[in-house]
């Protein structure tokens, strides 16, 4: 298969990682003959610097004409400034926009070695093997009005607004449910419909589409809810779908479950077009440069761009059945563990050893 990917490694931990993931496609390349081009590319904080913006006309260009892309991480002390009209997430929002990448897929699995780097009970760990599905380019992060004034009385006031769309909410539960069918065949809804009148339309949407899907068992959590039994019983969930806020937190509280963000990946996909895969962790500020960060998240998001966009099924199982050896055979990394830690570079090397034990 021949293929081209544009990579925009971004800031802070985000280049370290994204060199560990072009090794492993590079490896996937030599064992399946496959000839998968890396375009870099900047995005975030770095293109501030050099262009001014955080997303030039060309960069995105590329990536609407790429068959996948894969990112870092953005943002960073230094573009921080909450005052400053360019700022790194920008580029990352008109990418998911732009791109039309309207759900966000993120995997969240234990892994049994790992049950003691998470700080809950090893009881409550067995079998967790969620997948979260948030909406991505609607809700409280795109809606208008958001601003700031001064009211009558001088008080300051800000506003954001929560707006969902009914074909919005309908596409999103749909994908959420067709995903259900190649797993449990469970779909948790989450919303705030006893205050927010946009998540009553949610679960208004949301009802409707699960009708058409008699095979689903289907039911709907308020978010305060699901933020408990996320903790205390995370193995009922099998798909949770939920709209961009919600999802952007829960997904930070589940990934406690599986010892550290850093394992975690993620694919924000559209109705067509390229998919963006990238790790749920952000530029990891406190951890770059020292060659220390933890490249499975990124690796496991290599692994999907090969199954979603690619529609390469064995290699992404051969990616993710490295990764589960290197866990299984001790290798960690300084978030997982404190002691005997592998750096950035060995942890990569120690997967990529551990690739095509399995191909059949
Ligand atoms: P963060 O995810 O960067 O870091 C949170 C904590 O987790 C830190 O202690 C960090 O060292 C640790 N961590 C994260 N990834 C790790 C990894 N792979 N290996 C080991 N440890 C890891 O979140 P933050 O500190 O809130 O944000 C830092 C910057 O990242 C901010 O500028 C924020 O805006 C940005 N950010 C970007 C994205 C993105 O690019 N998608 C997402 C979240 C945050």
């Amino acid at each position: 298969m021949k293929a081209r990917i544009v990579a925009l490694p971004g800031d802070g931990i985000g280049p370290e990682v994204t060199t560990a993931a072009e090794q492993v496609l590079d490896k996937v390349c030599n064992l399946f003959n496959h000839d998968i081009k890396i375009d870099e590319r900047l995005m975030g904080g770095v293109s501030i610097d050099k262009n001014g913006i955080a997303l030039t006309e060309e960069t995105l260009a590329d990536c609407l004409d790429a068959d996948a892309v894969l990112l870092g991480a953005v943002g960073g002390p230094k573009w921080d400034d909450p005052s400053a009209k360019v700022r790194p997430e920008q580029g990352l929002l008109t990418l998911r926009k732009e791109m039309g990448l309207f759900a966000n897929l993120r995997p969240v699995s234990t892994h049994p070695k790992l049950e003691d780097s998470s700080p809950l009970k090893n009881e409550r760990l067995k079998g967790v093997d969620i997948l979260v599905v948030r909406e991505l380019t609607g809700g409280i992060y795109f809606g208008e009005p958001s601003c700031r004034s001064v009211d009558q009385n001088g008080n300051m006031y800000a506003v954001d607004s929560m707006i969902y769309l009914d074909y919005e909410v309908k596409r999103i539960v749909q994908l959420a449910c067709s995903l259900a069918k190649g797993r449990q065949g469970k779909v948790t809804s989450v919303d705030k419909a006893n205050v927010l009148e946009s998540s009553r339309l949610w679960r208004q949407i949301a009802t409707e589409v699960a009708h058409d899907h008699p095979n689903i068992s289907f039911n709907h959590l308020l978010v305060d809810a699901a933020a408990m039994h996320l903790i205390t019983k995370p193995s009922d969930f099998d798909v949770l779908v939920t709209s961009n806020l919600f999802g952007d937190i829960l997904t930070d509280e589940a990934s406690v479950l599986t010892g550290s963000m850093g394992n975690l990946p993620s694919a924000s996909v559209g109705k067509s077009g390229p998919g963006l895969y990238e790790p749920i962790h952000g530029s990891a500020p406190d951890i770059s440069g020292k060659g220390i960060a933890n490249p499975i998240g990124m690796i496991l998001s290599a692994a999907l761009l090969l199954r979603y966009s690619l529609k390469l099924e064995q290699e992404a199982k051969c990616i993710e059945a490295a990764v589960n050896l290197a866990l299984h055979d001790g290798c960690r990394t300084i978030d997982l563990q404190h002691q005997n830690t592998l750096s950035t570079k060995q942890m990569t090397k120690a997967i990529i050893d551990r690739m095509g034990n399995n191909i059949t």
